[in-house]
């Protein structure tokens, strides 16, 4: 690692990993899946999806309302309007809700509805919205640039630390290489240097890392084994209908059959999924 300064998201020798609160779960200690559609479309489809969720035993429901496409010609998200429809779906199931902000001017309505900010690959370095979410008391979830060095994404994280929120999770989701074949490759030693180098908690996502839907359980496996804390993945009850990345997304029996499948790769490494905990039927633990 390059000399430019203090390095807070290090890890020295004694340290556990740091404790991250998704609403009542603790990400850092135990297994934690974080699961749901890559895109918020209706109420129906997210409700399906948290229903999926929380029978398979997952953590906390994911969906995107402001989705970061790479034409403009496609599938932009709901926008505003997906935030309470997540919240909704979540407050149903129980489950805590996290949402990616592409913007700062997007707080005020993302901390109205969700409870772990996510910044997705092509804002690791957006510095200013880091910036903004250092002053803000909710989790990051910080996922890695697919052009970006392990470094470039500690820096990342560092700007957080240091302007204030310690309440970050790192998520590793494949980097662009010279290979094609697949939609990106899966950095899987890179989280086991980042597991041993670094106290923040590391998710992987087998989603976008592969960009498809039948090597998701077998990445998400092959990161329970390496060490990771947990994943974030890409389920949709009908992934048929998708409006975004219906390919990579797991129906809701593939993902419970996912869901037993790293159940037993943490119980032959000495780990357990960490144990669900549902948020009070009325108000939530933020
Ligand atoms: C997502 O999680 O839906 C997403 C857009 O991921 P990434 O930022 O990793 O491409
Ligand atoms: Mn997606």
């Amino acid at each position: 690692m390059g000399a430019t300064g203090p390095r807070r998201v290090l890890r020295e020798p004694g340290d556990v990993t740091h404790r991250v609160r998704f609403g009542n779960v603790e990400v850092g200690g135990d297994f934690v899946v974080v699961a749901g559609p890559c895109a918020l479309e209706n109420q129906e489809q997210v409700d399906r999806a948290a229903q999926a969720v929380r029978m398979a035993g997952g953590h906390a429901l994911r969906g995107g309302a402001f989705k970061p496409r790479t034409s403009p010609y496609t599938f932009q998200g709901l926008g505003e309007p997906g935030l309470p429809m997540l919240a909704e779906a979540g407050r149903k199931q129980r489950l805590p809700v996290v949402s990616e902000i592409m913007d700062a001017t997007q707080l005020p309505s993302v901390l109205e509805y969700v409870d772990v900010l996510q910044v997705g690959a092509r804002n690791m370095q957006n510095f200013s919205l880091l910036r903004a979410l250092a002053k803000v008391d909710r989790p990051v979830l910080l996922k890695r640039g697919f052009g970006s060095t392990i470094d470039e994404w500690l820096l990342a994280a560092e700007y957080l630390l240091e302007g204030g929120n310690d309440q970050v999770v790192l998520c590793e989701r494949g980097i662009r290489t010279f290979d094609t074949t697949l939609r990106n490759t899966l950095d899987l030693a890179g989280v086991a240097y980042v597991k041993q180098r670094v106290k923040l908690p590391v998710l992987v996502d087998p989603s976008h890392s592969t960009g498809v839907a039948a090597l998701v359980t077998p990445m998400a496996l092959a990161a329970a084994a390496a060490g990771a804390d947990g994943l974030l993945v890409e389920v949709h009850p009908t992934p048929e209908t998708a409006l975004c990345d219906g390919p990579q997304a797991l129906r809701p029996s593939e993902f419970d059959a996912l869901m037993k499948g790293v159940s037993a790769v943490l119980a032959a490494t000495g780990r357990r999924m960490a144990e669900v905990r549902p948020l009070a039927a009325v108000g939530g633990t933020r």
